[in-house]
């Protein structure tokens, strides 16, 4: 059958109702859908390394015979069926290879004498066998025994797909061959031709097949690395249109009238020397300096406020907020988390308390009652600063006279709710739209953030405020628990207080130690003389207010938690953090976790609790937090370990809409898709080319970018 790129996946050869139902429920429904979904490495399946040629410590891929398999139980029927571990051993001309699974119940009664399967793992040494060499857990496919196996399965480069709930990656292979193999018309390509040219992309129907069926001469490494012309367009792609909407955004910004703030009178002068509790910094006084010079210009300000955690960019943000209330405006504060908005809510009413600005709280929890007050106040006006979490985009609420936005850790928000919040500008005001001030600890690169960024004008706080004494950092194990406690309870007595974070609030069969057992156990032992409280996230808001506060005023010496308190959260007399399973947490969490602590000028104390046995990855990031506390090195340490791929995280990487770019691997391309990006925006003779454009981009990558219309 011919197949179209609008062709639901069902008709495709070898798909039918069954399987087009677990696409579907991924997002596949067309071809086009299917044509999308990527391989995410290849496996040479024309050189097979014979097993007897097998290395301990190299990855290679291997094409065998079943031999036999065999499920076994531990500990007398201890571990269930799927728990249990399957030994696999297959053979090929040159000898034998014996593999373990994990959780291997499932493999039971699958495998039968004589298929034939390609194995793909690294090979290690049988720990109680040394002198036998195996994969543990490799990946592997039985081979097709008809004709499909020759174009699919073997004889070439095959890409590797992740399942797609039961479809598997060679069942994924094989429906995307047949798809590409009936499909009559080409790919819509929307990069402008001249810049196809200019770098030598293939076209994205070339690209599109070469990604999924490399021809020869593809090399194998450039493929894994996604460094093949077909990969680099692709790539390239994802980051022209998400710099396009970074540049039309600048665009329309620099058109809309923006307030032009009065900063230089005596009465901010003032206002700004009454709410100081303590002298900024050098590095302070100059950010302030760049964010006021903007708030003075009639067009929006843009800007993002970058400082390690603890560089003290609350303050900041606040002494923005008099300029804007001195001018009669509204400010809006938005934060990531309940715990913090209230944090910084309490701060707000403290310093700008001082001024006489009235400050409202606006989050999810509140009552309804409260709530409606709350919106009541923020509407006529009477609201000065309004702090508050995604509440605070919610449509009821309204704005009297918004004139500045400021999102405290933009990491967890996306651009469009930033956009949301920014659109709750004036209505009656004409078309006034408000400042907007994003701040992140998230230490990367600056080259990297003006280009990831490009929509924002970039501000560094570079510098710690004075007399913090530096925190020491101690990894220890498990064993030493008693001596830990011990030590904590020596802090407690000097009147500091201490947070244990564990990586799970309750137990559950991966055997780690949960918050709520460990604050039941701590409470009653360890520090039945204290008192201790217990904070995670699927508490009432209420309950963690409450806590929070009783921790803030010091009535509570102990807090034990799970990682709600990575973000934002301050108590200066807290001295002491402990966290458990430190193997389980990523670097840059481990980081925030400790910028909770070392913020006043009493010295603090980290310690790392780790069973024995640790992975080596884990090793290294616990050694490097023990050696450093500066978040650019440990955000690079982090980079290779993680490989890039990962460092922002799943959630961070889908909110800037990528699925095949990556910011740090290809930086280089980001940059030349940013160049080129805004060199078609900023040229009004193109506005022709940008209007085709977006006019064709479908509405998924339109939200994926957040692409503004052309105005
Ligand atoms: P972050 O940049 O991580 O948001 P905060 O704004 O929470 O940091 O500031 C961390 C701590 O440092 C707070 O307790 C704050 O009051 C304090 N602080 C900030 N700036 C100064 C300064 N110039 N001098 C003394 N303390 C400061
Ligand atoms: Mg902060």
């Amino acid at each position: 059958m011919n197949l179209t790129l609008t062709t639901e996946v069902k008709y495709i050869k070898g798909v039918g109702p069954q399987r087009a139902a677990v696409l579907e429920e991924r997002g596949v429904f067309t071809v086009e859908d299917l044509l999308h979904y990527l391989p995410f490495r290849y496996e040479d399946r024309v050189h097979f390394t014979p097993i007897r040629q097998l290395q301990v410590g190299g990855t290679y891929t291997v094409r065998a015979k079943f031999e036999q398999g065999q499920l076994m139980r531990y500990g007398r029927g201890f571990y269930s069926k799927r728990d249990a571990m399957y030994f696999l051993t297959v053979r090929d001309a040159t000898g034998v290879l014996y593999c373990r699974f994990f959780h291997g119940g499932y493999l039971e009664g699958r495998l039968k004498a004589g298929q034939e399967l390609v194995l793909h793992g690294k090979v290690e040494m049988d720990p109680n066998r040394p002198v036998r060499k195996e994969m543990v857990n490799p990946q592997f496919e039985v081979l097709a025994t008809d004709s499909t196996a020759d174009s699919t399965e073997v004889g070439r480069i095959v890409p590797i797909y992740e399942a797609i709930g039961k479809v598997s990656s060679r069942m994924i292979r094989r429906i995307l061959f047949a798809a590409l193999s009936n499909l009559q018309t080409e790919l819509r390509d929307l990069l402008p031709a001249d810049v196809l040219a200019r770098h030598g992309f293939p076209t994205r129907t070339q690209a599109i097949r070469a990604v999924h069926f490399p021809e020869a001469p593809a090399s194998l490494d450039e493929l894994n690395t996604f460094r093949t012309p077909a990969h680099r367009r692709l790539i390239f792609e994802e980051f022209f249109f998400y710099q396009l909407g970074m540049a039309l955004r600048r665009r329309e910004a620099a058109q809309q009238p923006g307030i032009a703030f009065h900063a230089r009178d005596d009465r901010v002068r003032d206002a700004l020397k009454r709410i100081l509790p303590f002298k900024p910094t050098a590095a302070q006084k100059r950010v302030l300096a760049e964010i006021v010079a903007d708030m003075e210009k009639p067009v929006p300000m843009n800007r993002l406020l970058q400082g390690d955690v603890g560089s003290g960019k609350t303050i900041v943000a606040l002494e923005a907020a008099v300029v804007a209330i001195e001018n009669g405006r509204q400010v809006a504060l938005m934060a990531p988390t309940e715990i913090l908005a209230v944090q910084h809510y309490l701060y707000a009413r403290r310093i700008l308390g001082r001024a006489g600005y009235a400050v409202e709280l606006l989050i999810s929890g509140l009552k309804p009652s409260e709530k409606k007050k709350a919106r009541a106040r923020i509407a006529s006006g009477e609201a000065r600063l309004v702090v508050g979490t995604h509440a605070l985009i919610e449509e009821a609420v309204e704005f009297a006279r918004l004139g500045l936005v400021v999102v405290d850790e933009q990491h967890r928000f996306g651009v469009l709710q930033r956009k949301r919040l920014i659109e709750k500008g004036a209505p009656g005001e004409g078309d006034f739209q408000p400042d907007v001030l994003v701040m992140t600890a998230t230490p990367i690169p600056r080259t990297l953030s003006l280009t990831l960024y490009a929509d924002l004008d970039l501000s560094v706080i570079d510098e710690m405020p004075p007399g913090r004494t530096p925190i020491e950092t101690r990894w220890t194990t498990d064993d030493r628990l008693p001596g830990v406690w011990e030590f904590v309870r020596r802090e407690l007595q000097q009147g500091r207080q201490a947070y244990v974070v564990y990586p799970v609030i309750e137990e559950s069969k991966a055997e780690l130690k949960a918050a709520t057992a460990e604050y039941e156990k701590l409470s009653q032992r360890e520090f039945s003389k204290h008192r201790v409280g217990l904070l995670h996230g699927r508490m009432k808001s209420e309950e963690k207010e409450g806590v929070m506060e009783r921790f803030r005023r010091g009535e509570l010496q102990v807090l034990v938690s799970t990682t709600v308190i990575e973000v934002g959260v301050d108590v200066p007399n807290a001295t002491v953090m402990v966290v458990e399973h430190a193997e389980r947490f990523g670097l840059a969490q481990l980081h925030q976790l400790r910028g909770r602590i070392g913020r006043g000028a009493a010295k603090s104390s980290c310690v790392l609790i780790t069973p024995p046995k640790i992975t080596d990855d884990a090793r290294e990031r616990l050694e490097t937090l023990v050696a450093t506390t500066d978040g650019f090195r440990i955000a690079e340490t982090d980079l290779r370990l993680r490989g890039p791929g990962e460092f922002f995280g799943t959630r961070q990487h889908g909110e800037l809409g990528f699925h095949i770019a990556n910011p740090l691997r290809d930086h280089e391309l980001l940059d030349i898709a940013r160049k080129e990006a805004f060199a078609l925006a900023e040229n009004r003779a193109r506005d022709a080319d940008l209007r085709r454009i977006l006019d064709q981009l479908g509405p998924q990558w339109q939200r994926r970018f957040a692409l503004a219309t052309v105005g």
